[in-house]
């Protein structure tokens, strides 16, 4: 068997979902999705795989690669979001909450786990302590601009507009206090 047959037989649909799991638990996304969920921010509204109490009952390959404004965020901040996006785009099939990722595919380039859930933790205490000084969609409302502004940010080459997206970026988050302070660890 070639070196390439043999990557191709060893890399499973299962196996990237786990690494991608791992790698959301090292970077401590259930911090944040444990205040969002409570805001009534969760991202399985209304799925039909979500069962009450026990959560997903369908993991595929399209949610766990998905990232939300919030962990875009923490993602861009630490330098983390080429890396993750440039694992998932060897995965095929995804789609919107469901997959039709073939059980073997090559993947070439995987994931290293990160180590800063006190990074993730630390926005989850702000974000908990902020939400109730605002508005009642302000939760969905924060995500959702972060999302846009982080997807921007992705998609631009100009130096001058970065700029400009990052200082909005900066006013959107300045009261994440716990967060700002949290991120000066890792200089
Ligand atoms: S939207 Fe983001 S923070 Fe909220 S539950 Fe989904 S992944 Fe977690
Ligand atoms: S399939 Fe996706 S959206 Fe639906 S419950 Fe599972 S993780 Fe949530």
């Amino acid at each position: 068997m070639s070196d390439i047959q043999e990557i191709v037989c060893s890399t499973t649909k299962q196996k990237v979902i786990e690494v991608g799991l791992e790698f959301l638990h090292g970077a401590g996304a259930d911090h944040i999705c444990k205040v969002c969920i409570a805001g009534g921010g969760s991202c399985c509204l209304g799925c039909l795989s979500l069962k009450q109490v026990v959560g997903c009952q369908k993991r595929n390959t399209s949610c766990t690669a998905w990232l939300c404004g919030f962990l875009k965020y923490i993602f861009y901040e630490v330098g983390l979001i080429q890396e993750w996006k440039q694992f998932w785009d060897q995965v095929p099939g995804q789609d919107y909450r469901e997959d039709f990722t073939p059980p073997y595919f090559p993947v070439l380039k995987w994931l290293d786990k990160p180590n800063i859930r006190f990074l993730s933790e630390a926005f989850a205490e702000d974000l908990q302590e902020l939400r109730p000084y605002n508005n009642a969609f302000w939760l969905i409302e924060i995500k959702e601009t972060l999302d846009r502004h982080i997807d921007s940010l992705m998609e631009c080459s100009d130096p001058k507009i970065k700029r400009k997206i990052e200082k909005k970026i900066k006013y959107l988050t300045k009261d994440f206090r716990r967060f700002h302070l949290a991120s000066e660890q890792l200089v």
